[in-house]
C-alpha cells in the first residue's frame, strides 16, 4: 500500500519554512491505519518485545494501537510536568532552546525489551531523549519505529546503535 499520498503536507506550519507532515489524513482511512499497525505487529511478533513506548502526542495514537494489537503494556513518554507520579526527565536541544520528556520511574523494568513508537523522525532529538529515559530505567531498546522519516535531517545518527524502521520517507522540501 502506498501510504505517502495519504500524508498531507502543510507548508509553513507551525512556522515559516517548515513542511509539516500531517498524519491525520492517513488516520481518516481505516484501511491504511490498519495496514500500518498490522504490518508492525507482524514485524515485531518474533522480536521479544515486552512493552511499547509511545512519544507524546502522535506517538500515542500509533503506539497505543500497536500495544493493543500485540497485547503488550503501553508506556507514555510525556512532556515534562504532565505525569502525576514520580518521573525521570531528559532534556534535548531544539533549534532555539531546549525541551524535555518524562517517564514514570515504575513504567519499565530492568532488562525489559521495549519498542519506541512515534509518527515522525526528523532530527531524532525527541526519540533519542526517550531512548535515554528507557535506558535509565534499565530497559533494552529493540528498535524505534515511525510512520514517516525525513532523511535529510539525519535523525538516525542521533539514535546511534538503536535500529530504526520507517514506512515512508520524504525529502524535506517535498
Ligand atoms: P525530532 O525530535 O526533530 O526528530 O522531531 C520529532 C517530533 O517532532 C515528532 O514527535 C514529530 O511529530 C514532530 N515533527 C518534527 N518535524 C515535523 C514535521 N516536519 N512534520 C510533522 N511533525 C514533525
Amino acid at each position: 500500500m502506498d501510504l505517502a499520498p495519504l500524508i498531507r503536507n502543510v507548508p509553513d506550519f507551525p512556522k515559516p519554512g517548515i513542511q509539516f507532515k500531517d498524519i491525520t489524513t492517513l488516520l481518516l482511512e481505516p484501511g491504511a491505519f490498519a495496514h500500518v499497525i498490522d504490518g508492525w505487529k507482524d514485524r515485531y511478533a518474533d522480536r521479544g518485545v515486552q512493552a511499547i513506548v509511545g512519544v507524546e502526542a502522535r506517538g500515542f495514537i500509533f503506539g497505543a494501537a500497536l500495544a493493543y494489537a500485540m497485547g503488550l503494556p503501553f508506556v507514555p513518554a510525556r512532556k515534562k510536568g504532565k505525569l502525576p507520579a514520580e518521573a525521570i526527565v531528559e532534556e534535548y536541544g531544539l533549534e532555539y532552546g531546549t525541551d524535555s520528556v518524562a517517564m514514570h520511574v515504575d513504567a519499565l523494568t530492568p532488562g525489559q525489551r521495549v519498542l519506541l513508537v512515534d509518527d515522525l523522525l526528523a532530527t531524532g532529538g525527541t526519540v533519542a531523549a526517550v531512548a535515554r529515559l528507557a535506558q535509565r530505567l534499565g530497559a533494552e531498546v529493540v528498535e524505534a519505529v515511525f510512520l514517516v522519516e525525513l532523511p535529510p535531517l539525519k535523525g538516525r545518527e542521533r539514535l546511534g546503535e538503536i535500529p530504526v524502521h520507517c514506512e515512508v520517507e520524504f525529502m524535506v522540501e517535498e
